[in-house]
């Protein structure tokens, strides 16, 4: 597939694309929009990074363009659940900026950490959309500011990510309240049994699709590893930060603690920098996530945990200040950087004691690191 044209997409949602600059339907796209666009069930492999908002956002538009009518009251078309705050906050401006030329088109935020009652005045009169994490969304049902029994289309992305951060009972709890008469697309960068067996008992008979993120992103990365000690890691990220030529960096850090401390170093030095992370209140994290969006705020640090679902395009340096103890989360971080064709640069300090950590990444991305 070589144009978004191909796809039979409604024209206000093709003029949409054309504003995004989209010219070519990543991997993910090109094999889940037509099957989406039949009403086709779909499983997803993939990680963020490789377009699949736009893999499920852009059938589900077209749907709503093609079979125009208002939602019910304390009702929505389509729920979107996702695993994290800021990930729903993305998903929900992906669909608004997708869908800018479908009107009515009301695209409803259901997240925890703000006051619900905003939320519950949104869906009195129904949405066409709502993207949620699933403890406020069941909030939401409790109080009866929201009824489930009208949902044409679910998406459940980030699954694997859900299961890790314990939400898999609500999931089963809103999946039961939902028709059993439905569209279900189902997102998940991973396939561990646990996830085999959720999508099982969610989805009719669906299409699988896959991409392998791992070899594609990490491919474009230009990956370094800095051995060096404990105590020299704060002078060498200042050096990094001289030397390179960088535009945005995501710093990440084991913990939070060590999030605050590397703020502080850099700021000491002269040098503007924030953190985001599980102690930040949702205001502050939405503030300093929209200053590294916009290129005000150039260095980020973040903590694993934090950075889940933080989608910011033109990062040209990730640093793992910190090697994470969990393989997997090496290539979460470097996947930041690179997305959308881009290349970028991931820059890891490895100290005495991580030499582990570092032998475990090698070991699963299957390659050397360059040491310097
Ligand atoms: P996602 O994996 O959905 O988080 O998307 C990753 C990034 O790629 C987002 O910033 C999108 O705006 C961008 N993107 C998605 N699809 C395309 C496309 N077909 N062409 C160019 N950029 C895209």
């Amino acid at each position: 597939m070589t144009s978004f044209n191909e796809f039979g997409l409604a024209e206000p949602i093709l003029r949409a694309l054309a504003q995004e600059k989209y010219v070519t339907p990543t991997p993910i796209q090109a094999q889940t929009i037509p099957l989406a666009c039949q009403n086709r069930d779909v499983i997803g492999i993939a990680q963020t990074g490789t377009g699949k908002t736009a893999a499920f956002a852009l059938p589900i538009l077209n749907h709503l363009f093609n079979k125009r009518q208002r939602p019910a009251q304390k009702s929505c078309r389509v729920l979107v659940l996702s695993p994290t705050r800021e990930l729903s906050g993305q998903i929900a401006d992906s669909f608004r900026a997708y869908g800018r030329h479908i009107r009515p088109l009301e695209i409803a935020l259901a997240i925890g950490g703000v006051p619900i009652n905003r939320q519950v005045r949104a869906l009195a009169r129904g949405a066409e959309v709502l993207v949620a994490t699933p403890g406020r969304l069941l909030d939401l049902v409790h109080q009866r500011a929201l009824r489930l029994d009208q949902i044409e289309v679910l998406v459940l992305d980030e699954a694997d990510r859900m299961l890790d951060m314990g939400f898999i009972h609500d999931i089963k709890k809103i999946v039961a309240m939902l028709p059993k008469q439905r569209q279900t697309l189902f997102f998940s960068a991973t396939m561990p049994q646990e996830i085999i067996r959720l999508a099982d008992a969610m989805l009719r008979e669906p299409a699988r699709v896959a991409v392998t993120p791992q070899a594609t992103t990490v491919d474009r990365i230009e990956q370094r590893v800095i051995l060096t000690e404990k105590a020299s890691k704060a002078s060498l990220l200042i050096e990094v930060l001289k030397t390179e030529k960088t535009d945005r960096v995501l710093v990440f850090t084991r913990t939070k603690h060590g999030a605050d401390k590397v703020v502080r170093g850099l700021q000491k030095a002269g040098h503007a920098a924030e953190a985001i992370h599980g102690n930040k209140s949702q205001n502050q994290r939405e503030r300093v996530l929209a200053a590294f969006r916009n290129g005000r705020l150039r260095t980020l640090i973040a903590t694993d945990i934090a950075a889940r679902g933080i989608d910011v395009d033109g990062v040209s340096h990730v640093v793992n200040y910190d090697l994470p103890n969990i393989p997997e989360s090496y290539v979460h971080r470097i996947g930041r950087t690179a997305r959308a064709g881009a290349e970028g640069v991931a820059i890891s300090f490895c100290d005495h004691e991580e030499r582990a950590y570092l032998r475990d990444i090698e070991r699963l991305i299957r390659m050397t690191i360059p040491a310097t």
